[in-house]
């Protein structure tokens, strides 16, 4: 039987288990999509200490080579259920289902949506959440961008990078982002920025053909013709699956104590899935390694 089964190859679950392997324990972890998570989305990680500056693919694909060579077993497989009968855990996948003395979920959040009619439709026909992954499909045309945190910003600079013009556009009158990157936008010529315009509908047939806004202020409406927009408005929880087997807060994050045990005794949560006001890789990587001493203490005690 393995010993730690983690779900989600983010920063979180890549770093659980490197520790756990040094350790001397075995570890499977199930990705659904792929190693690497979100940071693989950002074009530039500036905050973790001793890197300078790596973009998020580069930084994730270190972390999953480094797990390899302690002998990381990994499965690209989607968690679908997690069971606890007596002391042990059936974790069932997409393929099959695995046993396991003790789980960690890391399975991270997933991106907000507008939550507007076509939307779904739209996704990959002009909607996309990720500027790393398709702004390179828009090279030397203007883009358009809904976000106003941290997320946003790298976008918005990324693709000023690459794009005519980047058309930003806030809800509130201000960005709720570090002050460094908001310095950089103000730095780039073609970033042209929005406030106070809420997205309402997004228009085309059978693919994004332009984007109608309304003016939180004065109630105008503004519509602008484009194949292609980003969606950077945040993250939400995804631990629907898991409801019934923990406790969480009213927006679906995993409830932990200070030693990343769950209300369920073997099962623990690390980075972004769990209850916490930070997250980030350094929290993610914090809290894994936390997760994994009291987990080796844990499979000790059975
Ligand atoms: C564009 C962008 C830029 C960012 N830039 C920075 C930055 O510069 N610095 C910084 O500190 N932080 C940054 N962050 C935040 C940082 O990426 C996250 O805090 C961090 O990735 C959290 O790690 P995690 O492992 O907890 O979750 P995630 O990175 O979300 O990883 C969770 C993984 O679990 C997988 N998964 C989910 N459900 C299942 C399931 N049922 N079965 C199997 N697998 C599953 C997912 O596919 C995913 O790969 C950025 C985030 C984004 C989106």
């Amino acid at each position: 039987m393995i010993d730690v089964i983690i779900v989600g190859g983010g920063p979180a679950g890549m770093s659980a288990a490197l520790n756990l392997l040094r350790a001397g324990r075995s570890v499977l972890i199930l990705e659904k999509e792929n190693f690497g998570g979100q940071i693989a989305h950002s074009p530039r990680v500036e905050n973790v200490p001793g890197i300078k500056e790596i973009s998020g693919l580069e930084f994730s694909g270190n972390i999953f080579e480094q797990i390899l060579f302690l002998g990381a077993r990994f499965e690209l497989e989607e968690v679908t259920r997690i069971l606890k009968v007596n002391d042990v855990f059936e974790v069932t996948t997409n393929y099959r289902s695995y046993n396991a003395k003790a789980v960690i979920l890391a399975n991270g959040v997933k991106h907000r949506k507008m939550n507007l009619p076509n939307e779904d439709e739209f996704i990959g026909k002009g909607i996309s959440f990720c500027a790393v992954c398709d702004g390179a499909f828009y090279k030397g045309e203007d883009v358009y961008l809904i976000g106003d945190a941290n997320t946003a910003l790298q976008y918005a600079l990324m693709l000023a990078n690459t794009s005519a013009n980047v058309h930003l556009f806030t809800l509130f009158d201000r960005f709720f982002a570090d002050k460094i990157l908001i310095d950089r936008l103000k730095q780039k010529s073609n970033i042209h920025v929005t406030h106070n315009m809420n997205l309402i509908a997004y228009l085309g047939k059978n693919e994004l053909a332009g984007l109608r806004f309304e003016n939180t202020i004065n109630r105008t409406i503004h519509e602008f013709p484009t194949n292609n927009v980003f969606i950077a408005i945040g993250q939400v929880s995804q631990n629907d699956l898991f409801k019934a087997l923990v406790q969480t807060d009213e927006s679906g994050f995993v409830i932990t104590n200070e030693k990343m045990e769950t209300s369920l005794s073997g099962l623990f949560a690390i980075g972004d899935t769990r209850k916490k006001d930070v997250r980030q890789v350094a929290s993610a990587f914090g809290d894994a390694s936390v997760a994994s001493v009291f987990v080796d203490k844990y499979l000790q005690t059975l």
